[in-house]
């Protein structure tokens, strides 16, 4: 018998090209839940409360810098939810930035990316 690679179904709701789902299947797929899954929005909520202070750069995981473009491309069973986990979840790091001096910046991005998201 013939191995064939598993697709996650859930690339098929993938709008054009997801680099995220060819890089980590598992967290994208993982993020394709947070509008359904509450173990899917804590672990999203998690991730950014601790995107600081943990090490990620080793982690199969999606970073906050495309959280908003995540939202924007995929489609949602509860778009409203979708848009508000990864806005609660981008304003959460953003926080953290913030209080290291980069606020204005943050909050720039903050605003683009809310405006991308709604969009
Ligand atoms: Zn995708």
């Amino acid at each position: 018998m013939t191995t064939v690679a598993h697709a996650p179904i859930q690339v098929m709701t993938c709008r054009g090209e997801c680099p995220a789902a060819a890089r980590y299947p598992d967290h994208h797929e993982l993020l394709l839940a947070v509008d359904r899954d509450p173990e899917a929005l804590l672990a999203l909520l998690e991730l950014a409360v601790t995107w600081h202070e943990l090490d990620y750069t080793d982690e199969a995981v999606i970073g906050p810098a495309g959280w908003l473009d995540f939202a924007a491309t995929h489609d949602w069973v509860f778009p409203d939810r979708a848009e508000r986990a990864f806005s609660l979840a981008v304003d959460i790091v953003g926080r953290r930035i913030a209080g290291t001096g980069a606020a204005a910046d943050v909050a720039s991005s903050l605003a683009t990316v809310i405006e991308l998201v709604r969009s």
